[in-house]
């Protein structure tokens, strides 16, 4: 990540810029503004400062003053979502994998998360650092290196230019062992060339409103159609209910508000995807896979749209960002299905839907060791906090280095959607419905030896402001 070009500013060329305004820096006020900002971003905070403060002389309290109301300014213009009614991989997958490749995807990975969290706090360049013995400073970058020292953890952390470690201990350091490729800030004192820290920082989300519509989405993810496990009576109830020709009262009516159906990918079990596999499933030509596929999804009533996104057992490239099914396939489905990729941000009539199929979440469930397979939809809070839906690289799941990181989490969604757990679990956080809906497979002999076991037939719904599970 070095290389960059250096902008470092002295404090004479800070005392000009503002001298272009007609006005006067105290020398102290100077240093707070260095302290507190993020040089990348001086020339907007001065027009800004000489904007909101109407001293002459600007002291270092008004720095501070302006700041603040700089950075509140900043929180409000969280990127809007836009109006398209997709946004994935899908034609637009650019990467080779080459060294230049994977250099941008870091780069584009850095640059957006970072944004977030200065958003939060300001953050010098950590090659400044040295200017400020023994005094609280707030920097950004990437987390490299976690090591262990029992009563503390130590890791790097590299911006552009430079890198620094830190000390966390206390209760820092269960956060620290959290951190993988993550991009943080870090609040703390820089003594002795390290950064003893008070603060870690994640990009995350701010408090948001929940989304009220009144219109119903169902939930669902993992059919594994093809499969001898697939629960063929539970889905064909499930059909028949949004059909209206079962349940009662409530639970009926519901069916009749239902607009949309998301499905976050493995709509088949695929072939060759884990040893063995082909004494698990019923159909075993991919191809014929799809067509079953197609005829079950005919069961939903035409006038519901159905968002279909892919998974590791989907016959499209196994690294993420995935696109959606080729032509071939997506030509045998109805017309009311919609393919998408993985990860894929739909809007529902102004609802947005972050799809991620999930694969990452194995990733997450594994190496830290307070969450589990049975709350799902606890990893992938994480996933919102870190603002990327695939915060461990070089772990389970495999990442196409796309110029653009597209798993960084850009838009802030009303709804971010998984499955490939085949558990179920929801909840919300700040605002944003998390929901996990397990699968449509019973227990394959696979799943029973590695101990997974899955809680199938899980319809999530969510209407007006609430999550209904059925
Ligand atoms: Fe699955
Ligand atoms: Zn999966």
């Amino acid at each position: 990540m070095h290389g960059y070009v250096n902008c470092t500013m002295d404090k004479k060329t800070i005392v000009k810029k503002f001298a272009v305004y007609g006005r006067n820096i105290n020398p102290l006020a100077v240093e707070t503004l260095m302290k507190n900002i993020n040089l990348h971003n001086l020339d907007g905070i001065i027009a800004h400062i000489c904007k909101t403060v109407d001293s002459f002389v600007i002291s270092p309290e008004d720095v501070l003053n302006a700041l603040k109301c700089y950075k509140d300014e900043k929180e409000k213009v969280e990127p809007k979502p836009k109006k398209v009614e997709v946004k994935d991989v899908t034609g637009k997958s650019m990467c080779e994998g080459t060294i230049e490749d994977f250099i941008a995807y870091f780069n584009s990975r850095f640059e957006k998360l970072s944004s977030f969290v200065r958003k939060r706090i300001g953050g010098i360049k950590i090659s400044s650092l040295d200017k400020f013995k023994n005094e609280q400073v707030e920097v950004v970058g990437m987390v490299k290196d976690v090591r262990d020292y029992g009563e503390f953890v130590i890791f790097d952390l590299e911006d552009k230019d430079g890198v620094v470690s830190v000390f966390a201990s206390g209760k820092l350091r269960e956060t620290a062992l959290e951190l993988f490729d993550d991009v943080v800030g870090v609040i703390g004192v820089y003594k002795n060339g390290r950064i003893y820290a008070d603060r870690i920082v994640f990009p995350d989300v701010p408090m948001r409103e929940r989304a009220k519509k009144d219109f119903g989405v169902v939930f669902i993810s993992d059919t594994h159609f093809g499969s001898k496990e697939f629960l063929k009576k539970e889905w064909d109830l499930f059909t028949r209910w949004l059909s209206g020709e079962v349940g009662s009262g409530k639970v009926l009516d519901l069916a009749s508000k239902i607009k949309y159906v998301v499905i976050a990918g493995d709509i088949v079990d695929g072939v060759g995807i884990y040893p063995k596999q082909e004494e698990d499933l019923l159909i075993t030509n991919i191809y014929a896979q799809y067509e079953y596929a197609a005829e079950q999804l005919e069961k939903i009533p035409k006038d519901i749209k159905i968002y279909l996104s892919v998974g590791n057992h989907d016959a499209i490239r196994q690294a993420e960002p995935q696109p959606a099914l080729p032509k071939e396939i997506r030509d045998l489905f109805p017309n009311n299905v919609v393919h998408v990729g993985n990860p894929a941000y739909v809007n529902l009539d102004g609802l947005n839907v972050l799809i991620y199929h999930g694969r990452s979440l194995d990733d997450l469930i594994t190496k830290i060791p307070r969450l589990s397979y049975d709350r799902p939809h606890e990893a992938m809070i994480e996933l919102l906090r870190r603002r990327h839906l695939c915060p461990l690289y070089g772990g389970k799941t495999p990442i196409a280095p796309e110029k653009e990181d597209l798993l960084v989490i850009d838009e802030i969604p009303d709804v971010l959607h998984s499955g490939h757990i085949h558990t179920y679990g929801a909840g919300f956080y700040r605002g944003v419905l998390v929901v996990n809906s397990s699968a449509w497979q019973a227990q394959t002999e696979f799943q029973r030896k590695m101990n997974l076991n899955p809680t199938p037939c899980n319809v999530a719904i969510y209407y007006n402001l609430s999550l209904i599970h059925i």
